[in-house]
């Protein structure tokens, strides 16, 4: 502890407060482990009140309180106040033969308080937040072993105190933990300009999907899609541009398909759809339904003059017998018959 200079600086009431803030005691409901602290006190000293007591910036507010009907009284009468100025326990036998507490409403009027013996409760920092003390109606003094446990008992408060803290800490750490690991999770399986499942992650969903088709669910439709002449995008309006053609095609893709279909980028300008539950025709359905999308709605941006995209698709069945790597290898020729048919068209496993 500072000397009693610094001690009334406004400055060290600030980081004082602050040290006394980082606890979050003030204002927290009646716990049992303060409780039975302030119990066993009072029993040990005999006295009738014993508080445990913090000083804030202008009352002192009781988080565990025996023997007085109040949880909060203003500053300027308390005791504690002039208590938390020193480390030892700090004893008044008569407070009405003290000339800083005869005039104490709390000691001249109700409740006529005459005895007071605290002991600092003091942040891991050293700053002095509040006292553990007992009070009494008499005058009075206390034995060796009680002043050993109201010091011995002020000790375990801050030492609960700094548990909690602790664990306050170690659960904020946790979070934070959990929510990188989140979006480390969401980096590794996302791509990055469409927000869609990246290959790896689509290739790990499709996996799933076959070994279910395989255990008996339904058959699904495995789609590829490519955007028709995408370069010459690229060459007359720029890559940047290009990148923006590909977020509005995503958009589109999202609304032309079901939330249950998943969609993913398969690198460039190719996009793989994969429709559980579905049959070739549904899926053509489908691929149909993006087909008027793209033709209703012109990819726009403040950058370049809207533009009416088209694309090629290949569909195939994935069905129990399928292997994955051969269903891949079969809509991507499907889709490579679509172009050679003169693109804008869905070609469809017979
Ligand atoms: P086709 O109709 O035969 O598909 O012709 P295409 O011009 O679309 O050619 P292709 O599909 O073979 O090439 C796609 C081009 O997309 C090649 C590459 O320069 C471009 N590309 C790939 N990834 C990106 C990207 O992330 N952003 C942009 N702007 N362009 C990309
Ligand atoms: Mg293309």
């Amino acid at each position: 502890m500072t000397n009693n200079t610094d001690l009334c600086s406004a400055d060290y009431e600030t980081r004082r407060l602050k040290a006394l803030d980082d606890y979050q005691i003030l204002d927290t409901p009646e716990e049992s482990a303060f409780d039975e602290i302030v119990e066993v006190l009072s029993f040990i000293c005999e006295t009738p009140i014993a508080v445990i007591n913090f000083i804030d910036r202008d009352r002192q507010w009781f988080k565990a309180v025996k023997g007085l009907g109040v949880r909060e009284t203003p500053l300027d009468i308390s005791i504690c106040t002039h208590a938390i100025l020193q480390r030892e326990l700090f004893i008044i036998s008569d407070t009405t033969r003290d000339p800083r507490f005869a005039n104490n409403p709390l000691v001249a009027d109700d409740p006529h308080l005459r005895f007071y013996a605290g002991a600092l409760l003091e942040s891991r920092d050293g700053y002095p937040l509040g006292t553990l003390c007992v009070l009494d109606y008499r005058p009075r003094e206390l034995s060796e072993r009680q002043r050993f446990a109201l010091q011995a008992l002020a000790n375990q408060v801050m030492a609960h105190m700094e548990l909690m803290h602790a664990h306050r800490e170690q659960v904020e750490l946790v979070s934070q933990l959990e929510a990188t690991r989140k979006e480390l999770s969401k980096l590794a399986t996302t791509d990055p300009l469409t927000g869609l499942l990246n290959r790896r992650a689509f290739e790990r969903r499709l996996d799933q999907e076959v070994s279910l088709i395989k255990r008996g669910a339904p058959p699904a439709a495995l789609m590829l899609i490519d955007l028709d002449n995408f370069k010459t995008v690229n060459d007359t309006l720029g890559h940047k541009a290009g990148d923006e053609v590909i977020v509005c095609f995503t958009k589109l893709c999202r609304e032309a398909f079901r939330q249950a279909d998943v969609i993913g980028r398969w690198g460039g300008d190719e996009f793989m759809v994969m429709l559980p539950r579905s049959s070739v025709a549904e899926a053509q359905h489908a691929a149909e339904r993006l087909h008027q999308l793209l033709a209703a709605t012109p990819m726009r941006n403040d950058t370049f003059s809207p533009f009416f995209s088209t694309a090629s698709i290949g569909v195939c069945s994935l069905n129990g017998s399928s292997n994955m790597e051969k269903c891949l290898h079969r809509t991507d020729k499907l889709l490579y018959r679509a172009k050679e048919l003169g693109r804008n068209r869905t070609v469809c496993e017979a």
